[in-house]
């Protein structure tokens, strides 16, 4: 099966950053194999007319907690720890396996349909959430999160041992679209002798991890008062960098912990809705980039941020961090789709997606460029960036295949799937719930 994009507008986000208009691109397989002028018609082709759309690589969002849909909406108006232990760990006492399916499959209806084709996420009952990957035909790197303080305090009674036994379950999986991680919550969550079982685990699967690191200037006062370094150092000297890392978040970090960051190659994962909406303070995105840290972006859950949708992330990005700078011309609009493409491919181990061009992963969509706010159509970067909604997605192509076409989503029943996260959602609220454990900071 090929499919074949014809005249449109492609934001290759190349070496160039070459944007390329009336080009058709062919896909093979699950590769973009031409990109030109004019290209022949492969006779089993599917033809997108690509007039009036701009077609450009996907993104990968690098932190979320998709099945947290359903607690959308459901802890408003709180500061961080009483977000947590009053609302999201004791609501997630009343989750069932079967619920993080229908949450998860929510979510990827919500990612196709605002341009994203892979994720990473960190949560519960993982087979639910690999089900749900594979069936939609998205990509993903998947941690199941684990506290390692007994397996009372774990959601589901789960122990590493059976963590470790989910990545090899899926590690690969989907044909190669799913990836696996370990996920210990973070180090002011997990005890130290944990996490190091954890990085030896991770170095005997050949895997990574993914967690929260350095959310606050008070988890960062706790960890020296605790283990004498900051999270971040005292993660490095467990051994967690030591495997490919994202690390969430890295709000509360000094210039010897972007060092460490640097020097280990671990991808930072920057949230800017989450913590605008939690109040908690903006990690310095340009110190890091400055600082040689690979950053990717991401929208984390929708119980803290509200959705999943990377338009508003790329947005976000560029509007808070040209102002804190007072400098318009900072993160020029390629820069951030850099980010929320290649460097969320990259931190995923999906390296190669991400650039449009012969030869790389057909992951790419194509948006719709009708609507009156595109116009004049001056600068189609800029209008994705700054002014493109979800609605405008069209269509979506993950693996060399349509997920989504012309608005239609071809792998998920939606309307099944939003009553039934529904359902779910107000059962786990109208449940009996127990705090599970405490974030002190
Ligand atoms: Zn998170």
């Amino acid at each position: 099966m090929s499919i074949l994009i014809q005249h449109t507008t492609a934001i290759t986000l190349d070496a160039e950053d070459r944007v390329l208009e009336d080009v058709d691109i062919l896909i093979e397989g699950k590769t973009i194999s031409a990109l030109g002028t004019a290209l022949p018609r492969p006779a089993d082709a599917e033809i997108i007319d690509g007039r009036e759309r701009v077609a450009l690589p996907g993104f990968f969002n690098a932190h979320t907690h998709a099945a947290m849909t359903l607690e959308r909406g459901w802890a408003e108006d709180l500061p961080f720890d009483r977000w947590l232990n009053e609302k999201i760990w004791v609501a997630e006492s009343a989750m069932e396996a079967e619920d993080v399916y229908w949450g998860a499959a929510l979510a990827c209806c919500e990612m196709l349909r605002s341009g994203t084709v892979a994720f990473a996420d960190h949560y519960f009952w993982m087979d639910n959430v690999a089900r749900a990957v594979e069936e939609a035909g998205m990509k993903a790197n998947l941690a199941w999160c684990q506290f390692g303080l007994g397996l009372e305090q774990e959601v589901g009674g789960v122990s590493l041992d059976e963590t470790i036994a989910f990545v090899r379950r899926w590690h690969g999986a989907a044909e190669g679209r799913i990836r696996c991680v370990l996920g210990p919550h973070s180090p002011y969550m997990c005890p130290p002798d944990f996490l190091r079982r954890v990085a030896d685990a991770a170095a005997a699967l050949d895997v990574g991890v993914h967690l929260h690191v350095a959310e606050s200037d008070e988890q960062v006062a706790n960890s020296l008062t605790a283990h004498g370094k900051t999270p971040v150092a005292h993660l490095a000297a467990l051994g967690l960098f030591d495997r490919p890392t994202i690390a969430a978040h890295c709000i509360a970090v000094n210039d010897a912990d972007i060092a460490i960051l640097a020097e280990k190659g671990v991808h930072v994962a920057h949230t800017p809705k989450t913590y605008l909406k939690l109040a908690m303070g903006m990690a310095s995105l340009p110190r890091l980039l400055t600082g040689g840290v690979s950053v990717a972006l991401g929208t984390d859950g929708p119980a803290s941020n509200s959705d999943l949708n990377m338009l508003e992330v790329l947005r976000l990005t560029g509007l808070y961090h040209k102002n804190a700078l007072r400098r318009p011309e900072a993160f020029p609009r390629t820069q951030i789709l850099r980010l929320a493409t290649q460097a969320g491919a990259e931190a995923m181990g999906f390296s190669g997606s991400g650039v449009l061009a012969p030869g790389r992963p057909a992951d790419l969509i194509l948006l719709d460029t009708q609507s009156p706010h595109w116009f004049p159509r001056h600068d189609l970067a800029a209008g994705v960036v700054y002014t493109s909604h979800p609605s405008d997605v069209s269509h979506v192509i993950v693996d060399g295949r349509l997920l989504l076409r012309d608005g239609e989503l071809l792998t998920l029943d939606e309307e099944r799937i939003r009553y039934e996260a529904e359902r779910r959602a107000f059962r786990m609220v109208g449940a009996p719930m127990r705090p599970m454990r405490r974030y002190r900071g």
